[in-house]
Protein backbone atom coordinates (compact mmCIF):
# COMPACT_ATOMS: atom_id res chain seq x y z
CA UNK A 1 0.00 0.00 0.00
CA UNK A 2 2.63 2.37 0.94
CA UNK A 3 4.25 1.89 -2.55
CA UNK A 4 1.45 2.53 -4.39
CA UNK A 5 0.81 5.63 -2.09
CA UNK A 6 3.84 6.64 -3.17
CA UNK A 7 3.89 5.78 -6.87
CA UNK A 8 0.49 8.08 -6.82
CA UNK A 9 2.47 10.72 -5.36
CA UNK A 10 4.95 10.32 -7.80
CA UNK A 11 2.29 10.66 -10.81
CA UNK A 12 0.61 13.54 -9.09
CA UNK A 13 3.66 15.38 -9.74
CA UNK A 14 4.48 14.40 -12.69
CA UNK A 15 1.01 15.44 -13.98
CA UNK A 16 2.09 18.85 -12.55
CA UNK A 17 4.97 19.10 -14.35
CA UNK A 18 3.67 17.39 -17.62
CA UNK A 19 0.44 20.44 -17.72
CA UNK A 20 1.41 23.00 -20.24
CA UNK A 21 1.10 26.87 -19.43
CA UNK A 22 -1.87 27.76 -21.33
CA UNK A 23 -2.87 30.65 -22.49
CA UNK A 24 -6.74 31.83 -22.17
CA UNK A 25 -8.55 31.06 -25.26
CA UNK A 26 -10.70 33.56 -27.27
CA UNK A 27 -14.49 33.46 -26.07
CA UNK A 28 -16.26 31.53 -28.45
CA UNK A 29 -19.20 32.66 -30.44
CA UNK A 30 -22.23 31.54 -29.81
CA UNK A 31 -23.99 28.90 -32.71
CA UNK A 32 -26.87 30.80 -34.35
CA UNK A 33 -28.94 27.64 -34.55
CA UNK A 34 -30.84 26.54 -31.31
CA UNK A 35 -30.48 23.20 -31.05
CA UNK A 36 -33.32 20.64 -29.18
CA UNK A 37 -32.36 19.61 -25.46
CA UNK A 38 -30.65 15.77 -25.37
CA UNK A 39 -32.04 14.04 -22.38
CA UNK A 40 -29.18 12.08 -20.34
CA UNK A 41 -30.39 9.36 -19.65
CA UNK A 42 -28.89 8.67 -16.33
CA UNK A 43 -30.45 12.01 -15.30
CA UNK A 44 -33.71 10.60 -15.71
CA UNK A 45 -35.33 8.96 -12.56
CA UNK A 46 -38.55 6.62 -13.06
CA UNK A 47 -40.94 6.61 -10.08
CA UNK A 48 -41.48 2.98 -9.07
CA UNK A 49 -42.14 1.74 -5.31
CA UNK A 50 -39.51 1.13 -3.46
CA UNK A 51 -37.63 -2.15 -2.53
CA UNK A 52 -37.70 -4.31 -0.02
CA UNK A 53 -34.00 -5.04 1.64
CA UNK A 54 -32.51 -8.62 1.11
CA UNK A 55 -32.09 -10.70 4.09
CA UNK A 56 -28.54 -10.92 6.47
CA UNK A 57 -28.28 -14.10 5.16
CA UNK A 58 -28.08 -12.52 1.23
CA UNK A 59 -26.51 -9.92 1.99
CA UNK A 60 -23.90 -11.68 3.94
CA UNK A 61 -23.51 -14.22 1.20
CA UNK A 62 -22.98 -11.35 -1.70
CA UNK A 63 -20.72 -9.55 0.73
CA UNK A 64 -22.44 -6.32 0.31
CA UNK A 65 -20.62 -3.10 1.04
CA UNK A 66 -21.98 -0.29 0.16
CA UNK A 67 -19.60 1.56 2.34
CA UNK A 68 -16.53 0.17 0.52
CA UNK A 69 -14.01 2.19 -2.29
CA UNK A 70 -15.12 3.00 -5.38
CA UNK A 71 -12.46 3.12 -8.14
CA UNK A 72 -12.53 5.86 -10.19
CA UNK A 73 -9.87 5.53 -12.80
CA UNK A 74 -8.12 8.40 -15.20
CA UNK A 75 -7.29 8.20 -18.59
CA UNK A 76 -5.49 10.94 -20.70
CA UNK A 77 -4.34 9.78 -24.69
CA UNK A 78 -5.10 6.08 -25.75
CA UNK A 79 -2.75 5.19 -28.38
CA UNK A 80 -1.59 8.64 -28.72
CA UNK A 81 1.69 10.07 -30.37
CA UNK A 82 4.79 10.17 -28.85
CA UNK A 83 5.23 12.47 -25.65
CA UNK A 84 9.34 13.28 -25.03
CA UNK A 85 10.58 10.70 -27.21
CA UNK A 86 8.87 7.74 -25.19
CA UNK A 87 5.49 6.44 -26.99
CA UNK A 88 3.80 5.43 -24.09
CA UNK A 89 3.88 7.15 -20.76
CA UNK A 90 5.37 5.75 -17.35
CA UNK A 91 2.90 7.85 -15.54
CA UNK A 92 -0.11 6.75 -17.84
CA UNK A 93 -0.82 9.99 -20.03
CA UNK A 94 -0.61 7.80 -23.04
CA UNK A 95 -1.22 4.22 -23.04
CA UNK A 96 -1.84 1.53 -25.63
CA UNK A 97 -5.10 0.82 -26.97
CA UNK A 98 -4.30 -3.19 -25.92
CA UNK A 99 -4.03 -2.30 -22.67
CA UNK A 100 -7.04 -0.62 -21.82
CA UNK A 101 -8.75 -3.15 -23.96
CA UNK A 102 -6.66 -5.35 -21.16
CA UNK A 103 -8.25 -3.25 -18.19
CA UNK A 104 -11.70 -3.37 -19.50
CA UNK A 105 -11.40 -7.52 -19.10
CA UNK A 106 -9.81 -7.08 -15.94
CA UNK A 107 -12.83 -4.90 -14.86
CA UNK A 108 -16.25 -6.66 -16.25
CA UNK A 109 -13.84 -10.11 -14.80
CA UNK A 110 -13.78 -8.80 -11.00
CA UNK A 111 -17.17 -7.54 -11.45
CA UNK A 112 -16.88 -4.09 -11.56
CA UNK A 113 -20.01 -1.97 -13.58
CA UNK A 114 -19.21 0.59 -14.98
CA UNK A 115 -21.24 4.28 -13.70
CA UNK A 116 -20.72 7.98 -14.33
CA UNK A 117 -19.40 10.33 -11.96
CA UNK A 118 -22.35 12.05 -10.87
CA UNK A 119 -24.64 8.35 -10.51
CA UNK A 120 -22.04 7.93 -7.45
CA UNK A 121 -22.97 11.08 -5.82
CA UNK A 122 -25.40 9.67 -3.95
CA UNK A 123 -26.48 7.30 -1.48
CA UNK A 124 -28.71 5.68 -3.90
CA UNK A 125 -26.29 4.21 -6.47
CA UNK A 126 -28.21 2.12 -8.64
CA UNK A 127 -26.32 -1.26 -10.01
CA UNK A 128 -26.66 -4.91 -10.00
CA UNK A 129 -26.46 -7.22 -6.90
CA UNK A 130 -22.64 -8.25 -5.91
CA UNK A 131 -21.13 -5.52 -8.74
CA UNK A 132 -18.84 -2.53 -7.59
CA UNK A 133 -19.39 0.81 -9.46
CA UNK A 134 -16.34 2.26 -11.26
CA UNK A 135 -15.46 5.18 -12.95
CA UNK A 136 -13.96 5.80 -16.33
CA UNK A 137 -12.65 9.21 -16.84
CA UNK A 138 -11.27 11.04 -19.34
CA UNK A 139 -8.82 14.11 -18.76
CA UNK A 140 -8.43 17.14 -21.94
CA UNK A 141 -10.85 16.16 -24.72
CA UNK A 142 -7.47 14.47 -26.16
CA UNK A 143 -8.15 13.59 -30.11
CA UNK A 144 -6.87 9.42 -29.20
CA UNK A 145 -10.54 9.52 -27.03
CA UNK A 146 -12.88 10.05 -30.12
CA UNK A 147 -11.73 9.87 -33.58
CA UNK A 148 -13.73 10.12 -36.55
CA UNK A 149 -11.93 8.14 -39.61
CA UNK A 150 -12.13 9.29 -43.05
CA UNK A 151 -15.82 7.49 -44.02
CA UNK A 152 -16.96 8.95 -41.00
CA UNK A 153 -16.84 6.18 -38.40
CA UNK A 154 -15.77 5.84 -34.78
CA UNK A 155 -11.80 4.40 -34.94
CA UNK A 156 -12.17 1.46 -33.21
CA UNK A 157 -8.49 1.98 -31.40
CA UNK A 158 -9.58 5.22 -29.75
CA UNK A 159 -10.76 5.33 -26.08
CA UNK A 160 -14.88 5.52 -27.73
CA UNK A 161 -14.35 3.09 -29.96
CA UNK A 162 -13.03 0.35 -27.85
CA UNK A 163 -15.98 1.26 -24.71
CA UNK A 164 -18.55 0.83 -28.12
CA UNK A 165 -16.67 -2.99 -28.92
CA UNK A 166 -16.48 -3.74 -25.62
CA UNK A 167 -20.28 -2.63 -25.15
CA UNK A 168 -21.51 -4.68 -28.02
CA UNK A 169 -19.59 -7.56 -27.13
CA UNK A 170 -20.59 -7.42 -23.59
CA UNK A 171 -24.29 -6.57 -23.28
CA UNK A 172 -24.57 -6.20 -19.25
CA UNK A 173 -21.46 -3.63 -20.11
CA UNK A 174 -23.14 -0.19 -20.37
CA UNK A 175 -21.90 2.79 -22.07
CA UNK A 176 -20.83 4.88 -19.33
CA UNK A 177 -17.88 7.31 -18.56
CA UNK A 178 -16.93 10.52 -17.68
CA UNK A 179 -15.09 13.26 -20.38
CA UNK A 180 -13.63 15.90 -18.69
CA UNK A 181 -13.38 18.52 -21.46
CA UNK A 182 -11.50 21.61 -22.28
CA UNK A 183 -12.81 23.73 -25.13
CA UNK A 184 -8.93 24.56 -26.09
CA UNK A 185 -5.75 23.69 -24.73
CA UNK A 186 -2.23 22.13 -25.85
CA UNK A 187 -3.73 18.98 -27.14
CA UNK A 188 -6.59 20.05 -28.64
CA UNK A 189 -7.50 23.02 -30.93
CA UNK A 190 -11.21 21.76 -30.51
CA UNK A 191 -12.31 19.32 -27.95
CA UNK A 192 -11.11 16.02 -29.90
CA UNK A 193 -8.91 17.35 -31.88
CA UNK A 194 -10.86 17.24 -35.49
CA UNK A 195 -11.65 20.78 -35.55
CA UNK A 196 -15.78 21.14 -36.74
CA UNK A 197 -16.27 17.89 -35.49
CA UNK A 198 -16.52 19.08 -31.74
CA UNK A 199 -20.07 20.01 -31.44
CA UNK A 200 -21.59 16.74 -33.68
CA UNK A 201 -18.86 14.56 -31.33
CA UNK A 202 -19.90 16.33 -27.48
CA UNK A 203 -23.80 15.61 -28.33
CA UNK A 204 -22.85 12.19 -29.50
CA UNK A 205 -21.49 11.56 -26.16
CA UNK A 206 -24.38 12.60 -24.31
CA UNK A 207 -27.02 11.17 -25.85
CA UNK A 208 -25.14 7.83 -25.63
CA UNK A 209 -25.62 8.43 -21.86
CA UNK A 210 -22.21 9.54 -21.05
CA UNK A 211 -21.46 12.78 -18.62
CA UNK A 212 -20.28 15.18 -19.99
CA UNK A 213 -17.78 17.59 -17.15
CA UNK A 214 -15.54 21.05 -16.61
CA UNK A 215 -11.98 20.52 -17.04
CA UNK A 216 -11.60 24.36 -16.94
CA UNK A 217 -11.13 26.39 -20.45
CA UNK A 218 -7.51 26.44 -20.56
CA UNK A 219 -6.24 23.80 -18.42
CA UNK A 220 -4.64 26.73 -16.50
CA UNK A 221 -2.87 25.26 -13.45
CA UNK A 222 -5.05 26.82 -10.70
CA UNK A 223 -2.65 27.13 -7.80
CA UNK A 224 -2.13 30.70 -7.80
CA UNK A 225 -4.64 32.20 -10.48
CA UNK A 226 -6.40 34.70 -9.20
CA UNK A 227 -10.23 34.85 -8.62
CA UNK A 228 -11.45 36.17 -11.45
CA UNK A 229 -9.41 34.01 -13.53
CA UNK A 230 -10.76 31.01 -11.70
CA UNK A 231 -13.81 32.16 -12.46
CA UNK A 232 -13.67 32.41 -15.85
CA UNK A 233 -11.80 29.22 -16.55
CA UNK A 234 -14.51 27.68 -14.70
CA UNK A 235 -17.90 29.46 -16.40
CA UNK A 236 -16.32 29.74 -19.84
CA UNK A 237 -16.24 25.87 -20.29
CA UNK A 238 -19.39 25.17 -19.15
CA UNK A 239 -20.93 27.68 -21.88
CA UNK A 240 -18.96 26.03 -24.03
CA UNK A 241 -20.98 23.06 -23.75
CA UNK A 242 -23.94 24.09 -22.90
CA UNK A 243 -24.07 26.28 -26.12
CA UNK A 244 -23.23 22.95 -28.23
CA UNK A 245 -25.19 20.35 -26.44
CA UNK A 246 -28.22 22.44 -25.00
CA UNK A 247 -30.05 20.36 -21.56
CA UNK A 248 -26.46 19.49 -20.66
CA UNK A 249 -25.99 18.99 -17.27
CA UNK A 250 -22.22 19.66 -15.79
CA UNK A 251 -21.64 19.60 -12.30
CA UNK A 252 -18.25 17.41 -11.56
CA UNK A 253 -14.85 18.63 -12.46
CA UNK A 254 -11.47 17.68 -12.45
CA UNK A 255 -8.34 19.83 -11.63
CA UNK A 256 -5.96 20.54 -14.10
CA UNK A 257 -2.99 19.00 -13.18
CA UNK A 258 -4.60 17.69 -10.27
CA UNK A 259 -3.74 21.16 -8.78
CA UNK A 260 -5.96 23.15 -6.24
CA UNK A 261 -5.74 26.52 -5.39
CA UNK A 262 -3.15 27.53 -2.78
CA UNK A 263 -5.74 29.30 -1.01
CA UNK A 264 -8.57 27.45 0.31
CA UNK A 265 -11.01 30.32 0.15
CA UNK A 266 -11.09 30.27 -3.42
CA UNK A 267 -11.94 26.41 -3.83
CA UNK A 268 -15.81 27.22 -2.92
CA UNK A 269 -15.36 28.98 -6.37
CA UNK A 270 -14.75 25.62 -8.25
CA UNK A 271 -18.16 24.16 -7.05
CA UNK A 272 -20.58 27.06 -7.63
CA UNK A 273 -20.16 30.90 -9.69
CA UNK A 274 -22.03 33.08 -12.19
CA UNK A 275 -19.76 34.98 -14.72
CA UNK A 276 -22.58 37.22 -16.47
CA UNK A 277 -25.30 34.65 -17.19
CA UNK A 278 -23.23 31.66 -17.33
CA UNK A 279 -24.18 29.82 -13.82
CA UNK A 280 -22.03 26.69 -12.84
CA UNK A 281 -22.51 24.65 -10.43
CA UNK A 282 -20.38 21.32 -9.78
CA UNK A 283 -20.61 18.71 -7.00
CA UNK A 284 -17.05 17.69 -6.59
CA UNK A 285 -13.76 18.48 -6.94
CA UNK A 286 -11.76 15.18 -8.51
CA UNK A 287 -8.01 15.08 -8.14
CA UNK A 288 -5.38 13.10 -9.95
CA UNK A 289 -3.96 10.55 -7.18
CA UNK A 290 -5.16 9.35 -4.25
CA UNK A 291 -6.43 5.45 -4.75
CA UNK A 292 -9.73 4.12 -4.98
CA UNK A 293 -12.47 6.99 -3.56
CA UNK A 294 -14.45 6.52 -0.21
CA UNK A 295 -18.39 6.59 -0.99
CA UNK A 296 -20.82 8.91 -0.90
CA UNK A 297 -22.22 8.30 2.50
CA UNK A 298 -18.63 7.33 4.24
CA UNK A 299 -18.26 9.81 6.76
CA UNK A 300 -14.70 10.69 5.34
CA UNK A 301 -15.44 10.99 1.66
CA UNK A 302 -14.60 14.88 0.93
CA UNK A 303 -16.68 16.26 -2.07
CA UNK A 304 -13.60 18.91 -2.70
CA UNK A 305 -11.22 15.46 -2.85
CA UNK A 306 -12.50 13.21 -4.39
CA UNK A 307 -9.07 10.66 -5.52
CA UNK A 308 -8.59 9.03 -8.35
CA UNK A 309 -6.49 5.89 -9.64
CA UNK A 310 -3.94 6.58 -12.39
CA UNK A 311 -3.15 3.79 -15.14
CA UNK A 312 0.40 4.17 -15.21
CA UNK A 313 2.19 0.82 -16.04
CA UNK A 314 0.57 -2.02 -13.17
CA UNK A 315 -1.83 0.60 -11.98
CA UNK A 316 -4.82 -0.70 -12.29
CA UNK A 317 -4.01 -3.88 -12.23
CA UNK A 318 -2.72 -4.00 -8.99
CA UNK A 319 -5.40 -1.50 -7.44
CA UNK A 320 -8.15 -4.72 -9.16
CA UNK A 321 -5.67 -7.14 -7.11
CA UNK A 322 -6.18 -5.50 -3.95
CA UNK A 323 -9.82 -4.68 -4.30
CA UNK A 324 -10.47 -8.25 -5.48
CA UNK A 325 -8.55 -10.26 -2.74
CA UNK A 326 -10.02 -7.99 0.01
CA UNK A 327 -6.54 -5.91 1.21
CA UNK A 328 -9.05 -3.27 0.20
CA UNK A 329 -12.79 -3.15 1.25
CA UNK A 330 -14.19 -2.28 -2.19
CA UNK A 331 -17.83 -1.23 -2.32
CA UNK A 332 -20.30 -3.92 -3.64
CA UNK A 333 -23.84 -3.28 -4.20
CA UNK A 334 -26.99 -5.22 -2.73
CA UNK A 335 -28.76 -4.76 -6.11
CA UNK A 336 -31.51 -2.40 -4.46
CA UNK A 337 -30.81 1.50 -4.76
CA UNK A 338 -33.23 2.19 -1.44
CA UNK A 339 -30.64 0.57 0.84
CA UNK A 340 -27.57 1.11 2.09
CA UNK A 341 -26.48 -2.53 3.11
CA UNK A 342 -23.32 -2.44 5.20
CA UNK A 343 -21.48 -4.82 7.68
CA UNK A 344 -21.37 -4.13 10.78
CA UNK A 345 -18.07 -3.65 11.12
CA UNK A 346 -18.52 -0.44 9.03
CA UNK A 347 -21.30 1.11 10.58
CA UNK A 348 -18.67 3.45 12.75
CA UNK A 349 -18.38 5.33 9.10
CA UNK A 350 -21.48 5.77 8.10
CA UNK A 351 -22.21 9.76 7.74
CA UNK A 352 -25.91 10.09 8.31
CA UNK A 353 -26.32 13.31 6.85
CA UNK A 354 -25.56 11.93 3.22
CA UNK A 355 -28.35 8.70 3.66
CA UNK A 356 -30.44 10.94 0.95
CA UNK A 357 -33.61 8.91 1.78
CA UNK A 358 -32.06 5.83 1.63
CA UNK A 359 -32.60 2.68 4.22
CA UNK A 360 -29.31 2.30 6.01
CA UNK A 361 -29.45 -1.97 6.54
CA UNK A 362 -26.93 -3.34 8.96
CA UNK A 363 -26.38 -7.02 8.61
CA UNK A 364 -23.93 -9.51 10.65
CA UNK A 365 -21.34 -11.39 8.73
CA UNK A 366 -20.64 -14.10 12.04
CA UNK A 367 -17.33 -15.49 11.68
CA UNK A 368 -15.34 -13.70 9.59
CA UNK A 369 -16.15 -14.83 5.78
CA UNK A 370 -13.93 -16.98 4.24
CA UNK A 371 -14.97 -16.69 0.75
CA UNK A 372 -13.24 -15.29 -1.64
CA UNK A 373 -15.03 -12.06 -2.07
CA UNK A 374 -14.75 -12.46 -5.98
CA UNK A 375 -16.03 -15.72 -5.55
CA UNK A 376 -19.08 -14.59 -3.66
CA UNK A 377 -19.47 -11.67 -6.46
CA UNK A 378 -19.73 -14.51 -8.84
CA UNK A 379 -22.17 -16.56 -7.48
CA UNK A 380 -24.29 -13.09 -7.46
CA UNK A 381 -23.82 -13.07 -11.06
CA UNK A 382 -25.31 -15.73 -11.61
CA UNK A 383 -28.29 -15.53 -9.54
ZN1 LIG B 1 -5.84 17.59 -17.69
Amino acid sequence: MKTLFRLLIVTAAALSAASCAPRQAAVTPRPAAVQPPIVQPQVAAAARPLMAPLSSAKLAALHANEMGRIPILMYHAINGPSFHGRKYDPNGLNIASATFRKHLDLMYAAHWYPVNMRDVLTAHIDIPAGKTPVVITFDDARGTQFRYLRDGTIDPNCALGILEAFHKSHDDWPLRATFYVLPKSAWNPAPFWQPGTETKKLRYLASEGFEIANHTTTHRLMGRLPAAQLDWEMAECQRYVADRVPGVVMDTMALPGGDAPKNHALWPRLLNGRLGNIVYHNRCILMAWGGPSRAWSDKKFDPDRVTRIGCGPGWVERALAQMSQGKIHEYISDGNPDTVAIPRAEAKNVNSKRLDGARLVVYDTGRPAKTKVLAAKKMASHT
